[in-house]
This record gives C-alpha cells, sequence and structure tokens, in this order.
C-alpha cells in the first residue's frame, strides 16, 4: 500500500516537474524568438504543442515534446550565431572601410593635389609643431624657402603645360634631395616650395640648399617640342630661433629667399644667425 503510495507520489513529483521545465522551454521559446520573424511559425507550432502537452498524462509524450522544442532551440539559436556573427562581421568589414575612406580623405586633404607634396595648411601645422617640440627638446631646426627662378618666362615661352612639368620635376627634386622620415617637404603655393629640417643646424641646411641646386643642374626637364629646359631655383635658409613664432620663421626665411634673388638668383643665401 505504502509502496503504492510512494510511487503515486513519485510519479505526481515527476509530472510536476516535467511541467515545469516545460514552462521554462516555453519561456526559453518566447525569450529566444521575440525578434525572430522567419522561426516565427515553427516556434509556435511548438509553443502549442508544448501548451497541449502539459495537460497531458503522458511522460513520454511530454519527453518528446520537450526534446522536439530543445533540438529546435539549439538549431535556432546556432542559426541564430551565425545571423549575428555575419551581420557583425559585415558591420566590422563597413567600419573598416569607413575608416579607410576617412583616412585617404584626410591624406589628400593633406597634400597638394598637384605634387602630391605637402600643402600650405599642412606645412603651417608642421611648422607649429616643430617649434613646440623645439621648446622642449631644444633641438636645431631650419626652414628653406625654394622658389623657381624666371618662372613667369617658362610658363610666356612654353605655355602652362610645360610651366606645370616644371613646378613638378622640381617637386620631384626636391624629395629625392630630402628623403628623411623627418624631413618635410610642402608646396608653399605657386612655384614656391618649403622644407623643414628637423634636428639640423642652419650651415647644414645650407649645404642641402646647394646640393639641391646642382641636384637640378644634373637633372634635364624636356618640353613637349622636345627642348630640354634648364631650370634654376634661389634657396633662403634660416635657423629656428629660441623665441621665434611661426611667422617670425617664415619671413626670415624668406627674407633670406628674397636676398638670394637679389644676388642674382640661382644661389643660396643663409639669414644671420641669432646674435
Ligand atoms: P622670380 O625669379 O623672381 O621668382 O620670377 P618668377 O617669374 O618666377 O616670378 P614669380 O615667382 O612671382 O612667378 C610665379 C608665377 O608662377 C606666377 C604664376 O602665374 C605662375 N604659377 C603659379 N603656380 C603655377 C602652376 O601651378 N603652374 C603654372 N604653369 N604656373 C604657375
Ligand atoms: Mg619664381
Amino acid at each position: 500500500m505504502s509502496l503504492v503510495l510512494c510511487e503515486r507520489d513519485f510519479a505526481v513529483t515527476r509530472f510536476d516537474d516535467f511541467r515545469q521545465m516545460i514552462w521554462v522551454v516555453i519561456q526559453g521559446l518566447r525569450e529566444a524568438f521575440r525578434d525572430e520573424q522567419s522561426a516565427e511559425d515553427e516556434v509556435a507550432t511548438h509553443l502549442t504543442r508544448l501548451n497541449q502537452v502539459v495537460s497531458s498524462d503522458s511522460i513520454d509524450e511530454m519527453r518528446a515534446e520537450v526534446v522536439a522544442a530543445v533540438v529546435l532551440i539549439n538549431r535556432a539559436l546556432e542559426e541564430r550565431k551565425d545571423r549575428q556573427r555575419a551581420q557583425l562581421e559585415e558591420l566590422g568589414a563597413q567600419l573598416n572601410r569607413m575608416r579607410h575612406e576617412l583616412l585617404r580623405a584626410q591624406r589628400e586633404l593633406a597634400l597638394d593635389p598637384m605634387t602630391r607634396l605637402y600643402n600650405r595648411a599642412s606645412f603651417d601645422e608642421l611648422l607649429a609643431k616643430t617649434i613646440e617640440l623645439s621648446v622642449f627638446s631644444g633641438q636645431s631646426s631650419c626652414l628653406l624657402m625654394v622658389d623657381i627662378d624666371f618662372f613667369k618666362e617658362i610658363n610666356d615661352t612654353y605655355g602652362h603645360v610645360v610651366g606645370d612639368a616644371a613646378v613638378l620635376h622640381v617637386a620631384q627634386r626636391l624629395q629625392k634631395t630630402f628623403p628623411r622620415k623627418t624631413d618635410f617637404v610642402a608646396r608653399y603655393g605657386g612655384d614656391e616650395f618649403a622644407v623643414v629640417l628637423q634636428d639640423t643646424e642652419a650651415r647644414d641646411g645650407e649645404m642641402l640648399g646647394k646640393r639641391l641646386l646642382s641636384d637640378l643642374k644634373a637633372d634635364v626637364l624636356k618640353a613637349e617640342n622636345g627642348e630640354t629646359l634648364k631650370l634654376s631655383l634661389s634657396v633662403g635658409v634660416s635657423p629656428l630661433f629660441c623665441h621665434d613664432g611661426t611667422r617670425d620663421w617664415v619671413s626670415r626665411s624668406d627674407q633670406a629667399l628674397y636676398q638670394a634673388k637679389r644676388a642674382g638668383r640661382g644661389c643660396v643665401w643663409l639669414a644671420q644667425q641669432e646674435s
């Protein structure tokens, strides 16, 4: 008798446990598929069957339904994981593309479109940074202002296409003569260029300016009609003085360039040293 009671008690407890488990599964399914339109129908069918099976007296039926539901949940969760992974990967790829586009745009903004040298805005920025750096490090820096001689004549004689080629030619020459990572070559505007040399004494800057002129002499630029052009440059060099702002430094270098022009062009003029 007591055995029968025990068995019945046991059976009731198991039924209650199963019912409890099924409710958990139902909740899990609702939770897992709240936003999943595609799995809705399949889940709805299982939910209905589970709801029905709760009131059933057959443990086998219950078990079969629960197993089917668990299989469904696992499969759907796997699919969802794959979908989410793919979505995240696509999102990551999109972000990466955006990052590259932004970097490219940023680089373009920093460059002169014709020569691909740094433009005036980048030069102003770099100059200010160089001054800041030298205040802390005490390192010498110098600035070279470089201008093509008689450029108007080149334009007038050969036309603007050859004039453009001359600007490009000088730009490439500058890049070859100043190849260090810390050498900064910019197109200042028109036929004028600027070179910032960090950790360089003015005398060395002057020597490098002279090398630029001799390198250019060795180069040839051919006009469209096959004629060979002789290009000449004037260079003004100035060291960075202790209390210089960007304007002081540029204006002293420009003065030196002006002196080089007055001295007959095709030469390097070194600004006076700080007294
Ligand atoms: P100087 O020896 O004193 O420098 O005389 P210059 O003839 O070179 O005179 P300046 O430097 O004042 O002339 C610059 C000229 O360069 C004026 C402008 O028409 C021309 N120019 C500026 N930018 C360009 C360009 O990108 N291409 C061409 N073809 N010409 C340009
Ligand atoms: Mg000029």
